[in-house]
């Protein structure tokens, strides 16, 4: 294939969805607490659950409100702090701030995991809760990070946003901690444009989240598992309204059937290149953790002895041949360095993620990708960092 492929394209949307969604804008009934049936909302939270193998489910507007009720229903003291991965989207420390807590930066390593030094060393009781954010589908080394946080008994939110279909030791990412929380968002494994979802066993947390995610009144009876908590918690707590609604859940319920096979192309789509990227000398793909399954929908690479000005070459070389590469920490106003993070009122000082962040190259592979569009890509990337070092070499 001569051609750069697209790779910023999504799949269709299942045609089953067309059916549902006709039937739905001619009955009006787009609001999830409408029907006296289960809604559409309620089916796919029954459905998620199943899937992941948790108890209970809670559609959302995004993950960003899953975060942020997760955060809400452990009852988090105002200013409590929270430790966060230092390498994460944007949206993780604005929930922190949401939900008025002061969000603490742990540093991440070149291998884009969780650096489990720091993270012991932070993890002291002033700490009241922890989110691991799995950055593009990069599990952190869970094992060690409960039985840290078990010993201290504080709890910790999965931002499995981006690890829909990961396993570690063979369980689904999103049930290890006390909470899991997924995106729909139009970048993530299934579509809606965007959406979220929070997962957890517990029933105290789930009555509560259910509560301040807009269940006024005794609509709570209307979601797939009911019991006494939720009376418990009857009109305790303020009423967020951040609700999915049905269009959404007709969207994400036929692409759940899609999962399996996404993962198995994107896993195996991510291996090809990352085998063809470690072949360079200049590039290193870091390894998965032993325990850790990935359901990648992008690579992740860092290049070896490249100076700023070379890495940016690198990208502009890459961009040449069609392939569009983010460096993290290059890119101007970057919502994933943390030293654009201005509204947390304080610019850490973590040299190993900012070393990271500044050679960590950020390229999409979506799982529809065939072998000639891998092929491509890897040879537009190995070329690319070809170019900018014999060319640095030609004028040393
Ligand atoms: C996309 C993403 C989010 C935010 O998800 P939204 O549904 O857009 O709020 C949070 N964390 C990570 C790691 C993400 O990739």
């Amino acid at each position: 294939m001569s051609q750069a492929p697209n790779v910023y394209d999504a799949e269709p949307i299942p045609a089953e969805a067309r059916a549902e969604i006709d039937r739905m804008l001619q009955s009006g009934d787009l609001f999830r607490y409408t029907s006296a049936e289960a809604s559409p909302v309620a089916l796919l939270e029954a459905e998620f659950a199943e899937l992941l193998g948790a108890k209970f489910a809670l559609a959302v507007s995004s993950c960003s409100a899953a975060l942020f009720l997760s955060l809400k229903a452990l009852r988090l003291p105002r200013d409590a702090k929270v430790l966060i991965p230092a390498f994460t989207f944007a949206a993780v420390p604005s929930a922190v701030v949401h939900a008025e807590c002061q969000p603490i930066l742990v540093e991440v390593g070149d291998n884009y995991r969780v650096d489990m030094a720091d993270f012991a060393a932070r993890l002291d009781d002033g700490i009241k809760a922890v989110i691991i954010s799995h950055m593009r589908g990069h599990t952190s080394d869970m094992d060690a990070i409960m039985a840290l946080c078990d010993a201290r008994d504080i709890p910790v939110i999965e931002d499995a946003a981006h690890s829909l279909g990961t396993t570690w030791n063979g369980k689904n990412i999103g049930t290890i901690g006390k909470i899991g929380c997924f995106s729909f968002q139009s970048y993530k494994l299934i579509n809606a444009g965007e959406g979220g979802i929070l997962i957890t066993d517990d029933a105290d947390l789930i009555a509560q989240a259910i509560i301040m995610s807009g269940a006024y009144e005794h609509n709570w009876k209307k979601h797939p598992v009911v019991h006494d908590r939720f009376a418990f918690w009857q009109n305790q707590l303020p009423l967020y309204n951040l609700r999915m609604q049905n269009l959404s859940a007709a969207v994400i319920r036929p692409q759940i059937k899609e999962v399996a096979r996404r993962v198995r192309d994107g896993l195996s789509n991510h291996d090809y290149v990352a085998d063809l990227l470690n072949a360079s000398p200049f590039i290193t793909v870091p390894a998965a953790l032993a325990p850790e399954r990935r359901a990648p929908d992008s690579i992740q690479f860092n290049l070896d002895g490249f100076s700023d000005e070379e890495t940016l070459a690198f990208a502009t070389e890459a961009k040449a041949h069609g392939i569009s590469v983010q460096v993290f920490g290059l890119s101007q106003d970057n919502a994933r360095a943390f030293w654009n993070w201005k509204f947390i009122g304080y610019t850490p000082e973590l040299p190993k993620t900012r070393a990271m962040l500044m050679r960590a190259c950020d390229v999409r592979l979506p799982a529809r990708l065939q072998q000639g569009d891998l092929d491509y890509i890897a040879n537009a990337l190995t070329g690319a960092a070809d170019v900018v070092k014999k060319s640095a070499r030609a004028v040393a």
